[in-house]
């Protein structure tokens, strides 16, 4: 067989890189990438941006900007870090304190405590990533024991403010429990000093008015799926003998009467089906899984189609492109777990599972589900708090945490708008690391920070209603 001569990847002699540099500016750090045919794109270390002719970059590294010729360029790359006439540029402190608040959301520890409060469900979801039991209290409900020793370690987290989400199956199905604990969580709260947040993620079958007047009470968000027209919904989300798109519809309508319009949200499971790689869905033959770029096709035209109501006058936000467009056009960081560098796994999120165990993030407890025990990290009647976040395993992932230091991440022109995923990595790579080149995160996200610049640079219009969705 004919073998392709592999080429070395020594580094060349002095005189490849000497590129005689005569300029009097020195190069900043910063990333590039050729946004289409006569753009390029420049990002700096803390997000700031530049949309340049095609060829810019190259006269940058060269030290082919000529501060008298090109004064209003030359005057741009200055004061967006990215040449300086000083070694070390003199605003450079606040180049350190825009740094620092970019990466603002690590000043405290994990904020998010997921309480998988019940595996059971009364909904066949067919994409569903929990293997939803309707059966067996005792062995599928958290225990009070573990409720209890969920909080206990939820207020040892160092974060004055927390949010508590009960997760299933169907946490309705328990609502004891949810009561017990959020009861418990006040009293607790109280003691250690701490602002709690309570999220009920559920189908709303089962709603009633006793949950919404406790709810009400204790101000509790409403997390519910919609899936699109009752035909979609209907389909994706089957129950037996009920049209389980009525009931969210209802179910909505009822939470937003009693708890207030902006009580309730609704995420959308992009389907048809899951696109989404954990859980059982992938074992599921019913399954017809997207590829990343048909998602991205999907996602152009739903995008163009939200935006097309904005300029009808509607205000209607796509909350996924608002994460990115606040990385994009504000200097603050958004609290976004799947978005950041480092990773939100274990710093930003944690999850209590039904039987005491604690894994790293949701999609790591999905994988449990399927028999992949990577991302546990402990469990409650065995393990210390320090045992299980600070531990050998926590320490293990962390190491992938941070996509400054990943192949692939560390020159992409996206990376301080983008983030890392080691759960996906290994679930559709087979390492914690992956490779970027074939990562469907990576591309997925690629495609979508690139679509929203784009957008922004096609049109005016376009960019002041995404600054519209960034401010509200
Ligand atoms: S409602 Fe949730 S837990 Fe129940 S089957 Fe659907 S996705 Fe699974
Ligand atoms: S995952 Fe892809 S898009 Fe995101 S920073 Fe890494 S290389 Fe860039």
């Amino acid at each position: 067989m004919l073998q392709t001569q592999r080429k070395s990847r020594k580094f060349k002699d002095w005189d490849f890189y000497n590129l005689n540099l005569s300029g009097s500016y020195y190069l900043l750090p910063f990333r590039f990438l050729q946004l289409n045919n006569s753009q390029e794109l420049i990002v700096n270390e803390v997000g700031d941006y530049l949309i340049v002719p095609e060829g810019i970059v190259k006269k940058i590294v060269k030290k082919e900007i000529n501060k008298d010729i090109d004064i209003d360029l030359y005057a741009d790359l200055l004061s967006n870090f990215i040449i300086s006439e000083d070694k070390v540029p003199p605003l450079f402190d606040i180049l350190i304190t825009r740094y620092r608040t970019k990466k603002s959301f690590l000043d405290y520890f994990t904020a998010l405590h997921i309480f998988v409060i019940t595996l059971r469900c009364d909904q066949t979801c067919h994409y569903c990533q929990v293997s939803s039991v309707v059966q067996d209290k005792n062995t599928f409900d958290m225990s009070k024991k573990h409720i209890d020793k969920s909080i206990e370690y939820m207020m040892k987290s160092p974060n004055p403010n927390l949010t508590m989400e009960f997760q299933g199956g169907e946490s309705l199905l328990t609502f004891d429990n949810i009561v017990h604990a959020i009861e418990k969580t006040k009293i607790e709260a109280l003691r250690f000093n701490k602002v709690v947040n309570y999220v009920v993620c559920t189908n709303l079958a089962k709603i009633n008015d006793e949950m919404l007047s406790f709810f009400k009470e204790n101000n509790v968000l409403i997390s519910t799926s919609l899936d699109g027209p009752r035909f979609i919904h209907n389909q994706n989300r089957y129950r037996l003998n009920e049209d389980s798109y009525e009931l969210t519809i209802k179910g909505i309508q009822k939470c937003r009467e009693a708890l207030g319009p902006d009580k309730v949200s609704a995420l959308l499971t992009t389907s048809s089906l899951s696109i989404n790689p954990y859980g059982y869905a992938i074992l599921s033959s019913k399954c017809n899984k997207y590829e990343v770029s048909e998602f991205l096709k999907f996602y152009k035209k739903a995008l163009l189609r939200i935006i097309d109501y904005n300029l009808q006058g509607h205000f209607f936000r796509e909350d996924y492109a608002t994460i990115i467009l606040k990385k994009i056009l504000t200097p603050f960081p958004v609290g976004f777990v799947d978005l950041q560098s480092p990773s939100g796994l274990i710093s930003g999120v944690v999850v209590y599972n039904y039987d005491g165990k604690v894994y790293a993030s949701d999609e790591s407890r999905m994988l449990a589900e399927m028999g992949d025990f990577t991302f546990q990290l402990g469990d409650l009647d065995n393990d210390s708090y320090k045992e299980i976040f600070y531990g050998k395993k926590a320490h293990q992932i962390s190491e992938f945490c941070v996509n400054e230091a990943l192949a692939g991440c560390s020159e992409c022109a996206f990376q301080t708008y983008c983030g890392v995923n080691p759960v996906s990595n290994w679930r559709t790579q087979g390492d914690f690391y992956g490779y970027r080149p074939t990562n469907e995160f990576c591309q997925r996200n690629m495609g979508i920070i690139k679509l929203l610049f784009e957008l922004m640079e096609s049109d005016k219009k376009i960019e002041n209603i995404f600054r519209s969705w960034i401010h509200n």
